[in-house]
Formats: structure tokens, C-alpha cells, sequence
């Protein structure tokens, strides 16, 4: 059987050779006669791959000993709302940089937790950008700066990260872990809700800096304090286990690869077919992100008018390309091109891209 073209933005296309080791495990894991799921959490089996997964998360990012990695529910969603409940004390202000609907989705459940300040925005150009560093306001007396490091829906993604010097930089990387090599030490949180480069939906992953989490939050409910799961190995109630094997293997299948410097080379190629598919169009093929802002993660784009661009989108289903509609708030084309897609893949499509529009000319 051939595997579908999946340029879905999440939950997205997973490796094949994951799926076929977790078929080859279904019925019998670890010769206990079960599947993973029939398993209890607090068994050895369990415990094992649970730990061998932090750990070679660790490994592939790099990520200092001064960090815990906390495997989370609740999607990326509920980050939002547990970064300003743990990290936003009542005297001080959180500060946000707003590039897209995520990062707005952010701020408004920040709002709602304690105060809040917009320090840089690109709203005003249709988040066709990420804002200059140089236009970003420091405060100094900031709990945290957030940022979303890849915008998902409008298609941009930061080249260069901010420095804040003493004041933790809060990153969304939900839709770019894993994806390039990045300088953990600079932050002082990474979120990521799994369901694009790192496994299935159902698990967020967490990286946070030691000194930020407090064990005198006795206010915050339980299952919201980072500390209830730092001090139990992300095991305080019954995670997701399906979920935590499936990202075992995913991170397994990053390192075989040959871990994040591979990554970034596919996925740098990827990304070229792609944009120079939309380059060399003159014109047929609008990128909405201006070029020095473009994702190698959503590669989004408009073609020369509604009719058209339905069309396109028509055809491509009809040749077995899924997911390539704009998010349902902006409209347009996109395609997600996360770690698991192929190369061939993308190529695939490029060619596709290309023909299409000699259909008009
Ligand atoms: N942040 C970003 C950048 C996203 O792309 C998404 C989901 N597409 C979310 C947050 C929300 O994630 P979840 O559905 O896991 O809550």
C-alpha cells in the first residue's frame, strides 16, 4: 500500500518505520503477552520506555542538566494557561510578542491570570513577519517573555531568538521541535503540544529550567503545578502511555537518522523545493510570509484568485495530496511539511505545483 502525500499541520504524518515497529509490538510488548496499553504505568515495561523517552529527548536537544523534561496533558492549549498560573507572580508582568493567533490565544489566557504587556506585534502586517529584535521592548522586570518560535497557521518561524538576558524566554515550539538545532540554555520554558514532530496528539512536551519551578505554589491545583509532576517524574496521575511509547519511537527514529543535524539538512531541502516551487512562478504562487520570516515547517501560499485556488486545491486531492487548505481562519494553501514527510514527498508536490500552473499558461 502506498502511504498518502500527508502535509497535514497536526496531528500529522508520523514516520513509517514508527508505525511498523508499533504494529510489530501491538499484541506483545516486552514479551508480556500485552499491548502498551494494557499495561499498567507503574510497571517496569512501562517505567522503561517512559524514561528511555525523556532521555534521548535530552540527548537529541541537548538539553543541560538544569532542565526537567515534563511529559503533560492538555495539548499546548493548557500551557498557556499553566505558564502564567507558575511563572507570573501577582506583583510582576508577563510580556508577549504577538505573531499569530497562537501567540494571541496565549496572551488572552495570560490576561487572565495576572497582567500582561504586547512588546512587539506584527499584526498590523497580517503576521507576514516576525518582528525585528531590534523592534522587541526588553523589560527588565518581566516574569517571562513569550514568543511563538513557529506560526503554525500564518507560516513563519524565528531565524534568530531574542535576548533576554535575565528574564526567561517562553517559547511555544509546538509546531518546530526537534525540527533544527536550538540553544536550550537560552530559554527558561519550551512547550510543545506532540502531534507534529514528535509523535501523536494526547502528550505535551515541557523543558523547563530547574530555578522555575517553585514548591510553594500550594495555591495553583495540583495537576496545574509543574512541581506536582517534577517531583514525580511526570508519573502523578496516569499518562498517556500509547502516546509516551509512540513519542519513544519517533525520538528513536530522530537519533537512528542521525539525530537534529540531519533533521535540519532534510528538512531544509524540503523547504527549498517548495519555495522555489512559489519563487520561480512569477508570480502564480504568492508566499504570505515575507521571505526572511518563511517557515520550514507550514510553507503557506495563495494562488492568483479564489477560483483558482480551489481548483488547485481540487486537483491536488484528486492526486492524492491531503491537508493543503489554509487553516479555516486565513484561508489559502498550506502545506505542513514537519520531520516525518518525505523528502520525495515534497518533491512530489513541487512537480505537482509546477504542472498545475503550466495548465495556465
Ligand atoms: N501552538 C501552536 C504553535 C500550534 O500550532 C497549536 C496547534 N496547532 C497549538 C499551540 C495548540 O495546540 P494543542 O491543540 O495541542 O492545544
Amino acid at each position: 500500500m502506498k502511504r498518502a502525500l500527508n502535509f497535514n499541520a497536526g496531528p500529522a504524518a508520523l514516520p513509517e518505520d514508527v508505525l511498523k515497529r508499533a504494529q510489530s509490538e501491538w499484541l506483545n510488548i516486552d514479551n508480556t503477552g500485552m499491548s502498551v496499553m494494557e499495561l499498567s504505568h507503574r510497571s517496569d515495561t512501562f517505567e522503561t520506555i517512559h524514561n528511555h523517552a525523556i532521555q534521548t529527548l535530552k540527548e537529541l536537544m541537548d538539553i543541560p542538566e538544569n532542565y526537567d523534561v515534563l511529559f503533560l496533558q492538555g495539548g499546548a492549549s493548557l500551557q498557556f494557561s499553566m505558564i502564567p498560573m507558575n511563572l507570573l507572580k501577582a506583583d510582576s508582568l508577563a510580556d508577549y510578542v504577538l505573531t499569530g493567533s497562537w501567540s494571541e490565544k496565549a496572551l488572552q489566557e495570560a490576561k487572565k491570570i495576572g497582567t500582561t504587556r504586547v512588546v512587539a506585534s506584527t499584526k498590523d502586517v497580517n503576521y507576514t513577519s516576525i518582528p525585528k529584535l531590534s523592534d522587541i521592548v526588553y523589560n527588565q522586570d518581566a516574569a517571562y517573555l513569550h514568543i511563538t518560535s513557529n506560526n503554525t497557521i500564518y507560516g513563519t518561524q524565528w531565524n534568530v531568538f531574542p535576548d533576554t538576558k535575565n528574564v526567561p524566554l517562553v517559547a511555544d515550539m509546538s509546531s518546530d521541535i526537534l525540527s533544527k538545532k536550538i540553544d536550550v540554555s537560552k530559554f527558561g520554558l519550551i512547550y510543545a503540544g506532540a502531534q507534529k514532530n514528535l509523535g501523536p496528539s494526547g502528550i505535551t512536551v515541557v523543558i523547563i529550567r530547574k530555578d522555575l519551578i517553585s514548591d510553594s505554589l500550594d495555591e495553583i491545583p495540583t495537576m496545574l503545578n509543574y512541581h506536582t509532576h517534577q517531583a514525580s517524574n511526570s508519573l502523578y496521575n496516569t499518562p498517556p502511555t500509547l502516546a509516551i511509547y509512540l513519542l519513544s519511537l519517533v525520538l528513536d527514529w530522530a537519533k537512528d537518522l542521525g539525530g537534529i543535524t540531519k533533521i535540519e539538512e532534510n528538512n531544509a531541502k524540503k523547504a527549498e523545493l517548495l519555495y522555489h516551487a512559489i519563487d520561480s512562478s512569477d508570480g502564480f504562487y504568492q508566499g504570505h510570509a515575507k521571505p526572511d520570516s518563511r517557515s520550514y515547517m507550514n510553507v503557506t501560499f495563495t494562488l492568483p484568485n479564489k477560483e483558482i485556488e480551489q481548483e488547485f486545491l481540487q486537483k491536488a486531492k484528486d492526486a492524492g495530496f491531503i491537508g493543503l487548505n489554509g487553516h479555516r481562519s486565513v484561508g489559502g494553501c498550506r502545506a505542513s511539511i514537519y520531520n516525518a514527510v518525505p523528502l520525495e514527498h515534497c518533491q512530489e508536490l513541487a512537480d505537482f505545483m509546477k504542472n498545475f500552473k503550466k495548465t495556465y499558461q
